[in-house]
């Protein structure tokens, strides 16, 4: 091992207490610690934040954490202070704060005692912080959840498109490292280019999680008492129920509370106090599943949810595969199970029609993947893995029977007419 190799395993036991790196980790951050500007593509929970945690602890100055969320940041700023003695270590920088906390984080950076500081893209486009950041000690630019970037990512925002612009200003010498769980090559590439990093040095795992079941059921009427007899028949597991409407959200959760399941609901309708509360009820095992909508669930950490449910149809295999996702984080069992029906997915078309034509283009070419993959006889991980550009064999490969097609082959009249479709 070179002196760097075992600098680099020393500083992760010092700061994390890990005694190894998971997966592509180390040669992430030898690339970064090298100054090359770096791209990770890498399933959630894969560990892409210590690709850029651990960095920024062993250098000098400090390393800007873009992110989407608030609640996602806090919850890195809290885990790094609670490993380490200083307070200051890791900063929050945005528009909630005020003058006195303003003045306190900038100074923590001057002082050279903030190694990491996250900030929303909307808070580093304001010009007085663009001028600050421009006077202080960058080490490297890291660019989290990067397919915010692209119109045909799960989550587009439009403020990351200005971000190219914003390092150029700050400080256009500094590494930049972007990373997603996003792996098709389209969002890709527009990674790639909005950043300006064609030059980086891309870093990709397998998408492939071997210990999650996937499983597709029509969709019909009897949607509600189907999914109480499943979550009866997984008594005390934690589960995700996943709905489109804040509506079917409240129904639903209130149809398995009558029905004796320990559940609550989660939507952007709810006030912050209710979700919060409902958020730590789930992680603290005071209810067994949480009904929610798609606000649930990003930088969510419960590592033994043991199924997710869609009760409908995700608007893509991306989404599906993010949310399903949070399924068996801790390598154990995980059961996702959807339903489906098409005119779940007229619906999602319709809910489009008001949107300027050319993201109704993308939404469209979208949900006919999400159409193909819920109509499919093939292996639904070779599907799901194929969407995102990897090879898989099904005799070879990890968790080669864990899905409904491969256990319980259609009827060979119905796997040929999808042959000849
Ligand atoms: P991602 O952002 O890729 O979804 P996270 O950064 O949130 O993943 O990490 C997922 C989990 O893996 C976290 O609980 C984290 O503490 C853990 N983790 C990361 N790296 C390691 C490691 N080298 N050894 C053990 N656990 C790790
Ligand atoms: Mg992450």
């Amino acid at each position: 091992m070179s002196k760097v190799n075992i600098d680099l395993h020393s500083a992760l036991k010092e700061h994390f207490g890990f005694n190894a790196f998971k997966g592509l980790q180390e040669s992430v951050i030898e690339s970064l610690l090298d100054g090359k500007n770096t791209f990770v593509i890498m399933p959630t929970g894969g560990g892409k934040s210590l690709c850029y945690q651990l960095p920024a602890l062993m250098q000098e100055g400090t390393a800007i954490i873009v992110s989407p969320l608030i609640a996602l940041m806090k919850n890195q700023v809290d885990a790094i202070r609670g490993i380490s003695n200083e307070e200051g270590i890791a900063h929050v920088l945005n528009s909630s704060l005020n003058k006195t906390e303003i003045k306190r984080v900038k100074q923590d950076i001057v002082d050279g005692v903030t190694k990491l500081l996250y900030v929303a893209p909307e808070s580093l486009t304001k010009e007085e912080n663009v001028e600050f950041l421009r006077s202080v000690k960058i080490s490297f630019m890291a660019i989290d959840e990067a397919h915010c970037i692209s119109e045909w990512g799960h989550d587009f925002r439009p403020e990351y498109r200005n971000l190219r612009h914003i390092i150029q200003r700050i400080d256009d010498t500094i590494p930049i490292i972007g990373l997603t769980a996003t792996a098709t090559p389209k969002v890709q590439e527009d990674i790639l280019k909005n950043l300006g990093i064609h030059d980086a040095v891309t870093f990709k795992a397998s998408f492939n999680r071997p210990n999650l079941y996937y499983e597709v059921r029509p969709k019909t009427k009897q949607v509600d008492s189907d999914i109480i007899r499943f979550v009866k028949q997984n008594e005390g597991k934690s589960g995700i129920i996943y709905c489109l409407s804040r509506k079917r959200v409240e129904e639903l959760a209130q149809v398995l509370q009558v029905n004796g399941v320990k559940a609550l609901p989660y939507h952007a309708g709810l006030d912050a106090k209710t979700r919060v509360k409902h958020q730590d009820m789930f992680l603290m095992e005071d209810v067994d599943v949480i009904v929610a909508t798609i606000a649930f669930g990003m930088g969510i950490d419960k590592p033994d949810v043991r199924f997710v449910i869609h009760h409908d149809i995700p608007k893509s295999i991306e989404s599906y595969y993010q949310e399903t996702g949070r399924a068996g984080r801790d390598g154990g069992e995980g059961h996702c199970l959807a339903y489906y029906s098409y005119k779940d997915i007229e619906k999602l078309e319709k809910f489009m029609s008001g949107k300027p034509v050319a993201e109704q283009e993308i939404g469209h070419a979208l949900l006919q993947e999400v159409v193909a993959f819920a109509e499919t006889s093939i292996s639904r991980r070779k599907f799901i893995l194929h969407y995102f550009g990897e090879e898989y064999d099904n005799e070879t490969g990890e968790g080669g029977d864990m899905d409904d097609n491969v256990r319980y082959p259609k009827k060979q009249t119905e796997a040929q007419d999808d042959a000849v479709l």
